[in-house]
């Protein structure tokens, strides 16, 4: 089969590779739409744990095999794949906190993923899906699983004000479930007047541009002590501050994109904490019990009824043979894009 291999840093191949046979418990995925995720470019550009690597955890497709113990009922059936593999043994397994685990497995960062013809995966791990949902909306569950997440971390409310700072895919989805959960005001915010237009067609109400808006102040104008929720999303140490700086006394805040780790933040972050009382909360990956949650089931269900638009998402599809490409021009910032969808050229 043919699969998009990550052998270094900066250095990704389309190359043959033997298709696997699913071991007991195990799944096999012919995989019909997968899409990049940011952190997928993030291992191309700044390098992974190890190589080689068949990179890829937002995908779907058909059940083609399954492996001894596995109801061969599924063959045939559409799943999106499920990346976290956890132990479901440890403490935190136990607790329910399965990004937590003590030792897991990442379909696509930490074994093969679904950039290929086909991906083997545990038969747990094969979210089964109705026919009507088709496969791209099918490899967007993943990052709205997330955003649903972060909402569920800030302990968001109906009626609530929220800010989205950063309106990249995340962001994105984040502002769409502030409008399915019933946001009463929702702010977005991005260096990108395309992005910002993008968020505005999915459910925000106001955007704001910091290159040209000063954006607590026009915060404040909008909500006089600021949001209830904010959440960053865009992964810059400057929003990082900004959501400290919306957010309403007694506010909740979610860290939701991957900050630079050799970047500074000045204490006065410790005092707005403080004078605020804030709510500070971290948000990883996307799973709750019973695996791997209701952000999944809810995003099924939000697809089927229209009301969590995929399409508007995705603004690019390449055949996987593109892939190095297309990972060489995102990386040097050579492609503005939203969601961009791979489909491996067999079967499709
Ligand atoms: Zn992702
Ligand atoms: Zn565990």
């Amino acid at each position: 089969m043919k699969a998009a291999v990550l052998e270094d840093k900066g250095v990704l191949t389309v190359q043959d590779v033997p298709t696997p046979t699913p071991k007991k418990w195990h799944v096999l995925l012919q995989v019909k739409a997968a899409s990049i995720c940011g952190s997928d470019v993030s291992r191309y550009a700044n390098g992974h744990r190890m190589y080689p690597l068949i990179l890829g955890h937002e995908c779907a497709g058909i059940i083609t095999a399954v492996g001894a113990g596995v109801d061969a009922e599924l063959v045939g059936k559409r799943a999106a794949v499920i990346p976290l593999i956890p132990c479901y043994e440890c403490e935190e397994c136990e607790r329910g906190g399965y990004s937590a685990c003590h030792s897991y497995s990442f379909i696509g960062s930490r074994q093969s993923g679904g950039f290929a013809d086909y991906v083997e995966i545990p038969a747990r791990n094969a979210l089964i899906l109705p026919d009507d949902v088709s496969f791209e909306a099918a490899a967007l569950i993943e990052p709205s699983s997330v955003a649903r997440h972060i909402l569920d971390i800030g302990d968001f409310k109906a009626g609530q004000r929220a800010a989205v700072l950063g309106a990249g895919s995340i962001g994105l989805m984040v502002v769409q479930w502030l409008r399915i959960l019933k946001a009463a005001l929702i702010i977005c915010t991005d260096i990108s007047d395309e992005n910002l237009a993008a968020a505005r067609r999915l459910g925000a109400h106001v955007t704001l541009n910091p290159k040209r808006d000063n954006i607590p102040a026009a915060v404040k104008k909008l909500t006089g002590s600021g949001v209830d929720l904010a959440v960053e999303a865009a992964g810059a140490p400057q929003t990082l501050l900004q959501t400290l700086q919306v957010t309403r006394p007694r506010g909740s805040v979610v860290f939701g994109g991957n900050q630079p780790l050799d970047a500074a933040l000045p204490m006065s972050f410790i005092e707005d904490t403080m004078r605020k009382e804030l709510r500070l909360n971290g948000c990883f990956m996307s799973y709750s019990a019973p695996f791997p949650g209701h952000e999944w089931t809810e995003t099924v269900a939000a697809v089927r009824s229209g009301e969590l638009n995929t399409e508007a998402m995705i603004s690019h599809h390449f055949p996987l043979s593109a892939a190095p490409e297309i990972f060489a021009q995102i990386a040097a910032r050579q492609l503005p894009h939203q969601k961009i969808i791979l489909l491996p050229e067999k079967g499709n």
